[in-house]
């Protein structure tokens, strides 16, 4: 067990850079021993408050001493790693010493389990006091819920905190239960179900909330996470939903192998997915279905989306509805907030679009401008499909007059 607080908050920052939970930073660069800027470690991370600035938060773990013994933490029980443990004082003091500084502009506190939830949750609780109350620290401060623990501590500590979060980890409770043997999602949502029903019955804007998904670990698919997420948006549960490329840390022959790498790309698509479903009215149902349960890689979900609907396209530009307009592949809410008001004036050509600054390079095969289709390609799945991901395509793949007249024709 580590007693220098340096060596201290080296071991804790370090072990809480598996949590993405709070739009972690990460981002490599050269950085050289001895040089400043380095940004990959750990210590450092980047979030956005309610009112969308990014702040500088100050990552750590409380202790990364568990009792737990999830097959996917390098914290779990089982594993011979140095450990160590902040007193609350110590990590109020390294707090307010970092934002005195200038380094940070809050915290973002999370912790293994020591001896027992409610004793861990009783240490943060304490450190968040000293904050608040000693040093009247008014700066931002996440915290993550542990499982399990009493609902008198949770509604203390969802008082004196900005977000809260409580990780799921796994999307189903076959792998939590064959992973994650002391969890169940039941268990992990709870403390975030009863800090929403607190803030309803007090009539009180509720507290943010999120929870971190792992993506890769375990056999389920896109459709399985997706549905999850919009449950728990739908069930106004949470403001986030965070997804976790898997990072290999422990040999275990229920996990991917040690040498696997993180499925970033899935990870990214997925984001993509659930944008979709918070800001483009996009249900999960339509995103990924029993046919393609799977995001494709090659392709934004979106794209995917318009590929496996062909039935709505071409879209003309001029009549479709705000609504039809956000659905075209690479057309934002922006670009649709262009045409609507530009259109009041005059129908728009293909040109017109270019002098509003919104990218065809996607929609073209998409979309028709006042009847004209620009993008000939044959309009089926797979040859719009292949134009998408190779762009070099267009010039092999040549439509016939047919094609172009029996699209048009169906305006
Ligand atoms: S409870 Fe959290 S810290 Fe403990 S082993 Fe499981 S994932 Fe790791």
């Amino acid at each position: 067990m580590k007693n220098d607080i340096y060596e201290k908050m080296e071991i804790l920052s370090n072990s809480a850079k598996y949590d993405v939970s709070c739009s972690s930073s990460g981002v490599e660069t050269n950085y050289k021993k001895g040089e400043l800027g380095a940004t990959h470690t750990s210590g450092i991370c980047h979030s956005f408050t309610p009112d969308g600035r990014c702040v500088s938060l100050l990552k750590v773990l409380l202790t990364n001493i568990c009792i737990y013994d999830c097959a996917y933490c390098i914290n779990r029980i089982s594993n011979d790693i140095p450990r160590a443990v902040f007193t609350p004082r110590e990590l109020a003091d390294i707090t307010i010493n970092f934002y005195k500084r200038n380094y940070i502009e809050g915290l973002f506190l999370s912790s293994g389990i020591v001896k027992t939830e409610d004793h861990t949750m009783t240490l943060i609780l304490k450190a968040l006091k000293i904050l608040r109350y000693e040093y009247k620290f008014n700066g931002y401060i996440h915290v993550k819920l542990i499982p399990a623990s009493s609902m008198e501590l949770v509604e203390q500590i969802v008082k004196l905190a900005n977000r809260v979060s409580s990780n799921i980890e796994l999307p189903s409770d076959k792998s939590l239960k064959l992973l994650a043997p002391n969890k169940t999602k039941e268990k992990v949502l709870q403390p975030l179900k009863f800090a929403r029903d607190l803030s309803l019955e007090k009539n009180q804007k509720p507290i943010g909330m999120s929870t971190q998904l792992i993506v890769g670990a375990t056999p389920e698919s896109d459709r399985d996470i997706l549905k999850l997420s919009s449950a728990l948006y739908d069930k106004a549960l949470l403001k986030r939903v965070y997804y976790s490329a898997y990072i290999p840390v422990n040999d275990d022959r229920n996990l991917p192998s040690i040498v696997s790498k993180p499925p970033m790309l899935r990870e990214h698509r997925l984001y993509q997915a659930d944008w979709l479903l918070r800001f483009y009215d996009f249900s999960w149902e339509e995103i990924v279905t029993d046919e393609f349960p799977n995001l494709d890689e090659d392709l934004d979900p979106k794209a995917f989306w318009a590929i496996n609907n062909l039935k709505y396209f071409p879209m003309e530009i001029n009549t479709a509805s705000k609504e039809e307009l956000l659905r075209i592949p690479g057309i934002g809410a922006r670009g649709v907030f262009k045409i609507l008001k530009a259109r009041r004036f005059k129908r728009l050509t293909f040109d017109d679009l270019k002098k509003l600054k919104i990218s065809i390079k996607k929609a073209k095969y998409f979309i028709t401008c006042d009847k004209e289709f620009q993008k000939q390609v044959p309009f089926y799945r797979e040859n719009i499909r292949t134009a998408l991901i190779k762009p070099e395509v267009k010039k092999i793949i040549q439509p016939s007059l047919f094609d172009i007249s029996s699209i048009t024709g169906e305006l």
